[in-house]
C-alpha cells in the first residue's frame, strides 16, 4: 500500500515511512493511494471473530508487507487484550434500536486507546527492526497526553515527552499522565497555556537541530495515519453486533479533529452498509457551519464541558477535502492556504456532496448537561459530556428509525466528574477498579518556564541516549 499526500507534492511512502512521518513535507496529510473493497459477502463472514481477529482483516491491507501477517495477528492480539471488557467495544442500549458503543474500556478511559496502543507497538516495532529511535513530543490539553504515554510506556525505541499547560488542565487527566512509571516517559508542565505548549511542538518539528542528529522527532496526533486506520474497526465490529452487513447502520461521532468520524467515511468507502453519518460539535462549531452554510471560517475558541472537543479548526478535514475535491492535491493547497487567511467556500456541487456524506449538529453545554440528565433519568446509565453531545445530536438528525443509530462513546464519564455533577445528576461517577487509587499515586513531572529553549535543553539532555 502506498500513501500520498493531500496537497499533491510530497512523494509518496510505504506504511513504515508513513507511521514515522507527521505531516507530508507539502504540509499535507497522507491518505492511502487506494482504499480496499470488501464485498458483502467477506463482511458477513467475519461474523462472530473477536474483535482483534476482526482488526486484523479490516487493517491488514493498509499493512501489507511491512509486517509478516503473523506478527501483526499477534500484536493486535496484545494490543486489544489490554482493554477491560472481552467485547473491547461493547454496545449499550439506550432505546428502541438506539445504542452507545462503549469505546472507553482501554487503560485512560477513552476512544484514544484504540489507535495510540497499536500505535506503540507499530512504532517499536518498525524501530527495532530498522535500529532507530524516535522521541515522541506532543502537547496535550486532555486526552491524547494520556493515551499517546500508555501506548508508549513498553516501547524500547521510543522516548515520549509531553507537555501541558501548568495548572491547566483537570486532576484526573494529569494524574493519568503523571503517574505512569517509566524511564522513557517525561511529562513538562510549561507555565504557559495550550497554544504556547502547541507551538513549541510545531517549532521543535519544523527545526530538529536541537536532537544533534542522534534521533528525530515522531508524531502521535490525530494527523498521523495509523491513529486513523485503527478507528475504521470498530465500526466494523458494531455494525456485524447488531445485523450488519445486511443491514445499514446509522452512527453519530463526538467530533474535534474529525478522526474518529473520517475513520466511518472510510468504513463506509470500503463497503460497510453506513445510510448515515452524524458529526455532532460542541459550540466549537466550524464543521457544522460548513455543513450548513458552505463556509469555513475559524471563530475564537470556546472553553465547554467538552475540552476534547475545543478546537478552532478541524485538522483531518483536510483528508475529506481531498476527496471533496476528487484528490487534486493542488485544489486543497490552495484552498487551505486561503482559510489560513480568512473564510472560504467550496463549489456548491461539491458542498452538495459532502452534505449527501454527513448530516451534522451542534450541542451547546446545556443540552449536553439535559441529555446526561435525561438519559440517566431513563436508563440510570451515566455518559460522559463528550459521548452526551453525540447521543443529542443522534436523536436530533436521525432520518430513519428503522436503522439502528449507533453513538461512539468516547470517554468514560468518571474522567469528566464536573460536567456530570452540573448536569444535576447526584450519582457520582466511580473511576474503573483498576484505577481507583488514582489519586494516591505519585506524580513526576516538571515544570518548566514558557521558553522553547529551556524546553528543547530538557529534551535533549533527558531522552535515553543523550
Ligand atoms: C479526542 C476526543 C474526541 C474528538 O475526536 P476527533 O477524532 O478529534 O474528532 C471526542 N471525545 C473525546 C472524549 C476525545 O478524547
Amino acid at each position: 500500500m502506498r500513501y500520498i499526500s493531500t496537497r499533491g507534492e510530497a512523494p509518496a511512502l510505504g506504511f513504515e515511512d508513513v507511521l514515522l512521518t507527521g505531516l507530508a513535507t507539502d504540509g499535507g496529510l497522507y491518505v492511502p493511494e487506494s482504499l480496499p473493497h470488501f464485498s458483502l459477502e467477506e463482511i458477513r463472514s467475519w461474523r462472530g471473530l473477536s474483535y482483534s481477529e476482526l482488526a486484523f482483516n479490516v487493517m491488514h491491507p493498509f499493512v501489507d508487507d511491512a509486517i509478516p501477517a503473523d506478527d501483526f495477528r499477534k500484536m493486535l492480539d496484545e494490543t486489544y487484550s489490554v482493554f477491560s471488557h472481552k467485547a473491547v467495544a461493547p454496545l449499550v442500549q439506550l432505546d428502541t434500536n438506539e445504542w452507545v458503543m462503549e469505546l472507553f474500556r482501554g487503560p485512560t478511559l477513552a476512544f484514544k486507546d484504540f489507535a495510540l496502543q497499536l500505535l506503540g507497538r507499530l512504532l517499536d516495532y518498525v524501530l527495532e527492526k530498522r535500529k532507530q529511535h524516535v522521541v515522541i513530543m506532543g502537547a496535550t490539553s486532555g486526552d491524547t497526553g494520556s493515551a499517546a504515554i500508555e501506548g508508549c510506556r513498553r516501547c524500547e525505541h521510543v522516548d515520549i515527552f509531553i507537555l501541558h499547560p501548568y495548572e491547566r488542565v483537570s486532576e484526573v487527566q494529569r494524574r493519568q499522565m503523571t503517574t505512569v512509571k517509566g524511564d522513557n516517559i517525561h511529562n513538562i508542565a510549561v507555565r504557559g497555556n495550550f497554544d504556547d505548549c502547541q507551538r513549541m511542538v510545531k517549532e521543535s518539528f519544523g527545526n530538529q537541530g536541537f536532537l544533534g542528529g542522534k534521533t528525530q522527532l515522531a508524531a502521535v496526533n490525530s494527523i498521523n495515519w495509523a491513529r486513523i486506520m485503527a478507528q475504521i474497526v470498530y465500526y466494523f465490529q458494531a455494525s456485524l453486533a447488531l445485523g450488519g452487513p445486511d443491514r445499514s447502520m446509522a452512527f453519530s461521532v463526538p467530533t474535534g479533529n474529525f478522526g474518529d468520524i473520517f475513520a466511518g467515511y472510510l468504513a463506509k468507502k470500503m463497503g460497510l452498509p453506513i445510510s448515515q453519518l452524524v458529526i455532532a460539535t460542541n459550540r466549537n462549531d466550524i464543521l457544522h457551519r460548513f455543513m450548513s452554510g458552505n463556509r469555513y471560517e475559524q471563530h475564537k475558541l470556546e472553553h465547554t464541558l467538552s475540552p476534547s472537543m475545543d478546537i478552532m479548526v478541524s485538522s483531518n478535514f483536510e483528508r475529506l477535502l481531498f476527496d471533496l475535491h476528487g484528490r487534486d492535491g493542488q485544489a486543497v493547497k490552495t484552498l487551505l492556504e486561503n482559510a489560513a487567511k480568512g473564510p472560504v467556500s467550496i463549489e456548491d456541487y461539491r458542498w452538495r456532496h459532502a452534505r449527501k456524506l454527513f448530516d451534522s449538529d451542534a450541542v451547546d453545554d446545556k443540552a449536553t448537561c439535559d441529555t446526561i440528565r435525561e438519559i440517566h433519568e431513563q436508563n440510570e446509565y451515566l455518559l460522559d459530556p463528550h459521548t452526551a453531545i453525540g447521543v443529542r445530536a443522534a436523536r436530533n438528525c436521525r432520518r430513519d428509525s428503522s436503522v439502528p443509530m449507533i453513538t461512539l462513546g468516547t470517554a468514560h464519564p468518571a474522567k469528566f466528574p464536573d460536567a456530570v455533577a452540573e448536569s444535576g445528576v447526584t450519582v457520582k461517577p466511580q473511576l474503573p477498579a483498576h484505577m481507583a487509587d488514582l489519586f494516591e499515586r505519585e506524580e513526576r513531572y516538571t515544570v518548566l518556564d514558557n521558553n522553547i529553549a529551556g524546553v528543547q535543553e530538557f529534551i535533549a539532555k533527558h531522552w535515553k541516549n543523550a
